[in-house]
């Protein structure tokens, strides 16, 4: 395999990464099949919600009437497999679409029940699990979690009991944000849905989607979920929408959000779309295909940090889930340089080196790295990681398996040039 010559590689890493990519042939031929029936059924969903270029104009003001708006919606609700769909780009992050779901859902003396242990860091504050301003707590909304079994998988039997209680949402996170777990299949979350549906069929089941859209051939909807939600700047916006959430699900619940996110009685019927909707619609079409791309630059990356002696999951020949690869280091210098790595591969501000900082919404020091067209956009290449054991970094993202993985072996270098590979390669 051939790199421009000014990117500088150790002649012993080109040798090894050419030997890792030839054993992958058939990790991405299934990478492919998958991002390809995936590009279908979104372009089954165009033609199907009849797109138009007229739909690509924007509204302003309350944004009445908007038609791209309105087409977008039901193209994800149909992609998806779902009734509905709330697609926004004033949905500022996923943390904002999950938090819009969750207040639109839940009210005073409901009960949220996550089965899947602890979610995600940004939600400690939403969910109240310490005293914060404006939490679902401070409105006498209460919380429960299913720990995972030994193995660090669902224990169906705990879930089962808990389901007793008869809670209002049942809460269940696909990826596995900045835990050390695997993320849970969409196999899993059919198992999950059943549960539910026989125990305690009034709860509203809502998946956390976020890294998991097109990694596999359904989504939870289809499998059972009411509700799931996710971000633009990771897999369904292709790295062409510039900010942005979405919720899909069942009629009624996705209605209950909306006048939660806007006003009750207005609802999805005002939102100006401020010329977003190109982007948003361009940027699905293109989702499955970017993921498959962000997909083999994750695979790639497993492959060659195992060889170089470092820990992976999943690894490289592991089935998939999420987009999301943690190259796990056990101490905090290997992380540091490992982010620094990657921001140095990168196309945009390649120069910088990021350093930890306290993150708000975060509870240990963050060191990020992100070279991105859209600001902290994870489609992008990109690894972070807390600072805390087992000091892992959560890298995923990559919209051009060929240029991210120059951010890879720029990784990989920076390792070997700061003395932190013990494997001769
Ligand atoms: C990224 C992510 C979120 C939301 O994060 P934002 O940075 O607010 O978009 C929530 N849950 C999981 C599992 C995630 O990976």
């Amino acid at each position: 395999m051939e790199y421009y010559y000014k990117f500088d590689f150790s002649p012993e890493l080109v040798r090894l990464a050419d030997r890792v990519e030839e054993k992958l042939v058939p990790r991405f031929a299934e990478i492919d099949r998958i991002s390809k029936i995936n590009s279908q059924k979104v372009h089954y969903a165009f033609r199907s919600c009849a797109v138009s270029d007229t739909h690509f104009v924007g509204t302003t003001g309350y944004g009445y009437d908007d038609r791209g708006r309105t087409v977008i919606d039901r193209v994800y609700a149909a992609a998806f497999c779902a009734e509905d769909a709330l697609v926004r780009h004033f949905m500022l992050s996923g943390t904002h679409a999950l938090t819009t779901a969750l207040f639109g859902i839940l009210r005073p003396g409901d009960t949220m029940l996550s089965v899947a242990a602890k979610p995600y860091d940004t939600l400690d504050k939403v969910i109240g699990l310490r005293p914060t301003c404006g939490s679902l707590a401070e409105f006498g909304i209460r919380y429960a979690q299913v720990e995972l079994n030994e193995a660090g998988r669902l224990d169906f039997d705990a879930i089962e009991q808990a389901l007793a209680s008869h809670p209002t949402m049942v809460y269940l996170q696909r990826s596995r944000g900045y835990a050390v777990r695997p993320s849970i299949f969409v196999d899993e979350i059919r198992e999950v849905a059943r549960l539910v549906k026989r125990v305690s069929p009034e709860s509203v089941f809502f998946v956390d989607n976020c890294y998991g859209e097109f990694v596999e051939l359904s989504e939870p909807i289809e499998t059972g979920a009411d509700l799931m939600a996710g971000s633009l700047i990771k897999n369904p916006g292709g790295s062409m929408a510039e900010c942005g959430g979405y919720i899909v699900g069942r009629e009624k619940l996705v209605q209950r959000c909306a006048y939660r996110l806007t006003t009750p009685g207005q609802g999805k019927d005002v939102g100006p779309s401020l010329g977003q909707n190109r982007n948003l619609l361009r940027g699905f079409y293109f989702a499955p295909s970017i993921t498959g791309n962000a997909l083999k630059t994750a695979v790639f990356a497993a492959a060659l940090f195992e060889e170089m002696g470092f820990e992976c999951s999943p690894r490289w020949n592991d089935p998939r889930t999420d987009i999301v690869e943690q190259v796990i280091f056990h101490r905090p210098e290997p992380l540091i340089s490992f982010c620094q790595g990657i921001q140095s591969g990168s196309a945009i501000d390649s120069f910088v080196r990021p350093e930890p900082w306290a993150m708000p919404g975060y509870t240990n020091e963050v060191i990020m790295a992100a070279g991105a067209f859209v600001q902290g956009s994870s489609i992008e290449l990109s690894a972070d990681g807390p600072l805390r054991e087992p000091y892992a970094a959560y890298m995923q993202g990559g919209i051009i398996y060929d240029t991210a993985q120059i951010g890879i072996l720029s990784a990989a270098q920076k390792l070997l040039d700061d003395g932190l590979v013990e494997v001769r390669l």
